[in-house]
C-alpha cells in the first residue's frame, strides 16, 4: 500500500529546496510525476503507471555533504542552500540513510580534535571540503570519503580509529583529494586511509564492487524494479548481442547477461569500468565485456564495421545522448532500443529523434526513483519498425 500521508514537515525544507515536493502527499507526488511523463512522452506512447514505494523515506544511499564554518567558529555540514554555496546545517533527513547521516555528524564533532579545519571556499584555508558516505543496503557494507583541499593530514591514523571506534560499522575510509576552485566534489587523487577502498553491494542477485568514484544508483530498492522492468523489455531469449551503453559498474548487463548472447558495455568514466571488469569475474560471467570509451564515439565505431547489435540499452546521464551516438545506432539498427533516463526532457528530445528515423516506441514505464525531490527516472522500449 502506499502512503499517502507526509511524514511532518522537514524543518529545513525551505531552506535545503532538495526535497521539491515536501508539501504534497505522497500520492499526490506520484500523480505530478505520472502526468508529467505524459505532457513529455504521452505523445510517443500510453504511460504506465508509475511505480511507487512503500515507504517513500531514507531511501538514499549515498550521503553528501559539504562542510564549511560559520563566522563566530562553529563548524557547519550538510548541503548547500539551492543555487548559493550557503551551508544549510543538517543533522538528519527523512530520505538519506539515516546511519549516513549519523556518521556525517560524528565526523563534524570529531574534527577539532584532529585538526582538521573545514576548508573555506573564500579564503582557500582549511582541510575538509566534504564527506561522502555510501551504504550497501543488502550488505551493510559501509565507505567513508573524506574529500579535502589537500593530502596533508598528520593526525589521520588517529582520526580514522576515533571514527572506526564511534562506528565500527564502517567497512572503507578513503581520503580523496580535491584541490581544485570547482563544484565537482571529488578529486582524483585517493589514498586509501583504512579497509578496502570500496564497498560491495547485492542488485537482482549479481554482487558488485563500487570505488568512491563510480556511479551506483541512490535507490537500490526502486533500482532493481527499474532493472527488472528493462530487461524484461529488451525481451531476451539467449540469441542476443546486447550493448549495454553508459554502463557504469555494469550492473544492467550483467543482470541481462544470462539471458543474452553476448554484452558489451561502454562506459567512460575509468574507475567504472574498472569495477566492473571485477564485477564480472566476481559473479562468473564470461559473456560481458567492457570498453572504456565516450559512449558516441564508440558507436560510430561499431556502425562502421557494421557490428551486429540486436538490443540496445542506454542509460545516460541528465544530458540525454548524443547525435554521434543516436545516428550510429540508427546505422547499426538493433531490433529493441531500452532507453533509460533520469530526465524525461532530453528522453522526449531523444526518443522525438529514434521516432523519426524508424523507431516506434512501444512501452514507457515510470519508476520513482526518488521520492519528495521532482527527478524522474523513466524507460521507454523501441522497436525498429518492419
Ligand atoms: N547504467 C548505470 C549507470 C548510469 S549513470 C547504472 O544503472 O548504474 C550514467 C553513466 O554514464 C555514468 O556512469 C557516467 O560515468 C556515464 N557517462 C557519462 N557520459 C558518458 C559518455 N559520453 N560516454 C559513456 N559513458 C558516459
Amino acid at each position: 500500500m502506499q502512503e499517502s500521508r507526509s511524514l511532518p514537515r522537514c524543518p529545513l525544507s525551505k531552506k535545503c529546496g532538495g526535497c521539491q515536493l515536501q508539501n504534497m502527499s505522497y500520492a499526490h507526488q506520484l500523480a505530478y510525476k505520472q502526468e508529467k511523463v505524459i505532457s513529455l512522452l504521452g505523445r510517443f506512447h500510453h504511460v504506465s503507471p508509475i511505480i511507487g514505494m512503500d515507504h517513500p523515506y531514507h531511501y538514499r544511499n549515498k550521503v553528501q555533504a559539504a562542510f564549511g564554518m560559520t563566522r563566530r567558529g562553529e563548524i557547519l555540514s550538510g548541503v548547500y542552500q539551492s543555487s548559493t554555496h550557503r551551508i544549510v546545517k543538517v543533522d538528519a533527513c527523512q530520505i538519506e540513510d539515516a546511519v549516513a547521516d549519523k556518521i556525517i555528524v560524528t565526523i563534524r564533532r570529531l574534527l577539532p580534535e584532529f585538526q582538521m579545519l573545514p576548508y573555506q571556499e573564500n579564503s582557500r584555508k582549511g582541510f575538509l571540503r566534504h564527506v561522502l558516505v555510501r551504504r550497501g543496503f543488502t550488505s551493510g557494507q559501509i565507505m567513508v570519503v573524506l574529500v579535502a583541499a589537500h593530502s596533508m593530514f598528520p593526525l589521520k591514523k588517529k582520526f580514522v580509529q576515533a571514527l572506526l571506534h564511534h562506528h565500527p560499522e564502517i567497512s572503507t575510509v578513503v581520503l580523496n583529494v580535491n584541490p581544485h576552485q570547482t563544484s565537482m566534489v571529488l578529486g582524483e587523487r585517493e589514498e586509501v586511509l583504512f579497509g578496502n577502498g570500496y564497498i560491495e553491494d547485492t542488485l537482482c542477485g549479481c554482487r558488485f564492487r563500487i570505488s568512491p568514484r563510480s556511479f551506483y544508483q541512490i535507490n537500490p530498492l526502486q533500482t532493481e524494479i527499474l532493472y527488472r522492468k528493462a530487461i524484461e523489455f529488451a525481451g531476451l531469449t539467449g540469441n542476443e548481442n546486447v550493448l549495454d551503453a553508459y554502463c557504469g559498474i555494469g550492473t544492467i548487463g550483467m543482470i541481462a547477461a544470462s539471458s543474452a548472447k553476448q554484452v558489451v558495455g561502454v562506459e567512460l568514466n575509468g574507475d567504472a569500468v574498472r569495477d566492473a571488469r571485477i564485477n564480472a569475474k566476481l559473479n562468473n560471467i564470461q559473456n560481458i565485456h567492457f570498453i572504456k570509451a565516450d559512449a558516441g564515439e564508440y558507436m560510430v565505431e561499431l556502425a562502421r564495421e557494421s557490428q551486429p547489435i540486436d538490443v540496445v540499452l542506454m542509460d545516460p546521464p541528465r544530458a540525454g545522448s548524443d547525435k554521434p551516438f543516436l545516428e550510429s545506432v540508427i546505422t547499426l539498427s538493433p531490433k529493441k532500443i531500452v532507453y533509460i533516463s533520469c530526465n524525461p526532457e532530453t528522453q522526449a528530445r531523444d526518443l522525438r529523434f529514434l521516432t523519426q528515423n524508424g523507431y516506434r516506441v512501444k512501452a514507457i514505464q515510470p519508476v520513482d526513483m526518488f521520492p519528495h525531490t521532482a527527478h524522474i527516472e523513466c524507460i521507454a522500449l523501441l522497436e525498429r519498425k518492419a
